[in-house]
């Protein structure tokens, strides 16, 4: 008895700089309902062949050994995560391993109204929705595919189910939508939305505008700004890299997030599960196990605890990007799971 005791309990994941890693991103597909100029190339991309990609049965199993070293918060990402329409399951699955408090969705809300009841019903507790712009001509032009309509009814829908915090995440790219950046901050003042503005980071598929579509989230915040007067306040709450302001009496509040001028990796507690499960321990960086060999060859929770343990070896410090680095590594964001 004392023995199987000892055995539950494996030392919380920490790596070799003293950060707890308590939050695992999972990207449950690389397939993709949009076409966003700043994360895929138009003609998308070489697809896994499907039977590379995790089962919903093989993350639960990794999810919980990643709960025994005390992983506590999960999101389910992707490529367009509610293209696995029976995602449901997953969240059910992940629900059921003792431990995991949050588990949270990142979407482009063009399949959420059909799925949300169910998601919450499954145990899903927050949704971060993208929008980067509330015109459907722009939508068109950034996501190459329309659907702004369906993505406003999935915030609604969400809004109405009591999913919250809400978090609207919007890149925002010179020459794109930056003249929109105060009407999308104005949202937050009738609705308990946080718009978060998110810095455009390099990836290989948007070479071509990162020099040019770049923005500051010093500028984001003045462009912000001419909406009203902003006071900084603190956040929702969850794993967010975001800072947080709000206008006078707002509902919600707006955030940014700078990956490239303020860069967040000194408070970074996350890893990444691709979806043909490979564990990436950096957004940027190439270092990776494979935990989908071990699993399909019968790995047990111990082994894969083990792994989760030794991948904190290569965890790097920080990532070293800057803009305009076109290096291969830098591949499409829904390659290596956002
Ligand atoms: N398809 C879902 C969505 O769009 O929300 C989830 C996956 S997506 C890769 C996750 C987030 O990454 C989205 O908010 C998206 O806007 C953001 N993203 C993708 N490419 C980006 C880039 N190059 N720079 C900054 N954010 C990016
Ligand atoms: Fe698809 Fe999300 Fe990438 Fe847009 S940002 S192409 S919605 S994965």
């Amino acid at each position: 008895m004392a023995l199987e005791l000892i055995d539950l309990i494996a030392a919380p994941l920490a790596d070799q700089f003293n950060r707890p890693i308590n939050y695992l991103r999972i990207s449950v597909t690389d397939k993709c309902n949009l076409r966003c100029v700043y994360c895929m190339p138009a003609e998308g991309l070489p697809w896994l062949p499907k039977s590379d990609v995790l089962s919903f049965e093989e993350i639960v199993q990794i999810v919980r050994a990643a709960a025994r070293v005390d992983v506590r918060s999960i999101r389910l990402t992707g490529g367009e995560p509610l293209v696995r329409r029976d995602l449901w399951k997953l969240v059910e699955g992940i629900a059921s391993v003792s431990g995991i408090e949050d588990i949270a969705l990142s979407t482009n809300g063009m399949l959420l109204t059909d799925q949300i009841e169910r998601l919450r019903d499954a145990g899903l507790t927050r949704i971060n929705i993208s929008l980067d712009t509330l015109r459907e001509d722009r939508f068109f032009e950034i996501a190459r595919r329309p659907g702004l309509d369906r993505v406003l009814a999935g915030i609604d829908a969400t809004i109405a189910a009591e999913l919250a915090p809400l978090k609207i995440n919007c890149v925002v790219m010179r020459g794109h939508n930056e003249d929109e950046v105060a009407d999308l901050a104005r949202l937050t003042i009738d609705r308990p939305l946080f718009v978060r503005f998110i810095e455009v980071m390099p990836v290989a598929e948007n070479v071509e505008m990162q020099a040019a579509g770049y923005i500051s989230s010093d500028e984001i915040l003045e462009l912000a700004a001419s909406a009203g007067e902003l006071r900084s306040v603190s956040g929702p709450g969850g794993n967010g890299p975001a800072r947080y302001f709000a206008f006078e009496g707002a509902a919600g509040a707006i955030g940014v997030i700078s990956p490239l001028s303020h860069d967040y990796c000194d408070r970074c507690n996350r890893v990444r599960l691709t979806a043909d499960g490979r564990l990436r321990l950096c957004l940027f960086g190439d270092q990776h196990i494979d935990l989908r060999t071990p699993l399909r060859a019968g790995a047990s929770e111990e082994d894969l605890v083990a792994l989760l343990q030794g991948s904190m070896a290569i965890k790097p410090e920080r990532h070293h990007l800057k803009l305009g680095e076109t290096s291969s590594r830098m591949r499409a964001f829904s390659e290596i799971g956002g």
